[in-house]
């Protein structure tokens, strides 16, 4: 049995971004941090698209050596192929190259004191009275770390946390990605419908010039879907060639019933703190990662690192996006009831009604904060009548109140 022992302040599993961030802002205030991620480095192809909101760039300044580029409009193609097409004047999404990310913000991580160790797949984590021991595996060997308290960053999957009475995510999807050559594809593309796939969307998101990535959610068959979408692409000559690498994750569409417990946090897309309309994880992971931060280094300075103490991560951040999570996963199984006429009907609505005009002109129609749209365009009666015989699983009224960013 080889490693470390009683050396660590905090213990943080898994070097995504939230991973880095949560590292990163520790170490900065003089912990000692380590970071375990199984992969051998950070340099791999990552299955995610990368779009970010210019708050997020903002917030978190993330530099555009890591953005592949910057969009400020989307093509929307609903089943009967006529596109909407949505703009702002100013610039509003960042694509971002994510094993570029990824690197960076665990090289800022290590610049301020943590400590990186790669090919080292935690299998268990076990609290004691003290401390709480990692139980991983690295080439073939156990090994064993301590920490005064662990961060669960680990990404889609919870396998880790299976008996640590967190609960389980309720629902998730699976996405696959590609990246292709293209020819002429300048703007986001985004494609609904039952025929390119049932209750989510598709996408083809230009990233460097004659590059794009190349994607769809489903609950099921999703490789044959995006095989059968790219087949499409070939022939309509946006795409060169459909012989490319298929890339598999997962998301989940709820939050865990509880991401915190004694000596232990759990943050990003491990805790479900992803956007369930549209599956983006990058913004609401590092806005949680900064929260999680704060509430470990008051509990590390008073030592004190009970799940009462530690409670407090859980309200602010559930203060902050539950109210987002919840609007968002709903008007999601809305979407999954409507049939392709009803699509169609909705879209028709939201250019004839003005409704398209309206909302780009809005300012709390942003790529990240969905509530008010969603209860503005639900609200009205026209949507209400394409909806049809769609019945509402929830009344937006009784949302919780607004927990919009500040
Ligand atoms: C197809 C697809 C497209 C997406 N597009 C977007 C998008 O455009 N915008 C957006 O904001 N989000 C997008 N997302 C979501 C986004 O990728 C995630 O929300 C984001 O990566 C979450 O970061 P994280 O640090 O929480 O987890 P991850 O980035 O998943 O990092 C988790 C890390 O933990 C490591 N790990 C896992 N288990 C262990 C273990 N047992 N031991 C050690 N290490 C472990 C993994 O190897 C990984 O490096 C997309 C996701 C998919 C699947």
């Amino acid at each position: 049995m080889t490693g470390k022992s009683d050396s660590y302040d905090v213990i943080v599993v898994g070097a995504g971004p939230v991973g880095s961030q949560v590292a990163y802002k520790l170490a900065d205030k003089g912990y000692n941090v380590v970071v375990l991620e199984r992969k051998e480095n950070l340099n791999g192809v990552v299955c995610c698209t990368g779009l970010v909101s210019w708050e997020c760039v903002d917030e978190f300044s993330i530099p555009e050596e890591v953005i592949y580029r910057w969009v400020n409009s989307a093509k929307l193609i609903p089943p009967s192929g006529k596109p909407l097409r949505i703009w702002r004047d100013v610039l509003q999404v960042a694509v971002l190259n994510r094993s570029a990310f990824n690197d960076l913000w665990a090289k800022r991580a290590r610049k301020a004191g943590a400590e990186y160790l790669f090919d080292i797949d935690v299998r268990a984590i076990e609290r004691g009275r003290k401390r709480t021991k990692v139980i991983a595996f690295s080439h073939g060997e156990m090994m064993t770390l301590q920490g005064r308290v662990v961060v669960v960053t680990t990404g889609f999957g919870a396998h880790l946390l299976g008996g640590l009475g967190l609960g389980g995510v309720g629902d998730f999807v699976m996405g696959v990605q590609a990246e292709v050559e293209t020819k002429g594809v300048d703007e986001v593309e985004v494609y609904f419908g039952n025929e390119i796939v049932p209750a989510f969307f598709a996408w083809l998101v230009p990233t460097l010039p004659g590059k794009a990535l190349v994607g769809l959610l489903s609950r099921y068959n999703t490789p044959s879907y995006l095989r059968k979408f790219l087949a499409s692409l070939v022939t309509t000559g946006k795409v060169q060639s459909a012989d490319v690498k298929f890339t598999y994750g997962g998301m989940p569409l709820k939050p865990l019933p509880h991401t915190h417990s004694d000596k232990l946090l759990v943050v990003g897309t491990a805790a479900g703190q992803v956007k369930p309309i549209t599956g983006g994880g990058i913004y609401f992971g590092l806005i949680c990662a900064d929260i999680a931060a704060n509430t470990l280094h008051r509990a590390l300075e008073a030592d004190n690192l009970s799940a009462t103490s530690l409670s407090g991560y859980e309200r602010a951040w559930r203060r902050k996006l539950g109210r987002e999570l919840t609007t968002g996963y709903w008007a999601r199984r809305i979407y999954e009831m409507l049939g392709d006429r009803q699509v169609d009907r909705v879209f028709k609505l939201l250019e004839s009604s003005g409704m398209i005009e309206e909302l780009r002109q809005a300012e709390e129609l942003t790529f990240d904060w969905h509530a008010d749209i969603i209860a503005r365009v639900t609200g009205r009666k026209l949507f209400a009548k394409a909806f049809g015989s769609v019945k509402k699983p929830f009344n937006l009224k009784t949302v919780p109140s607004p927990a919009r960013k500040q």
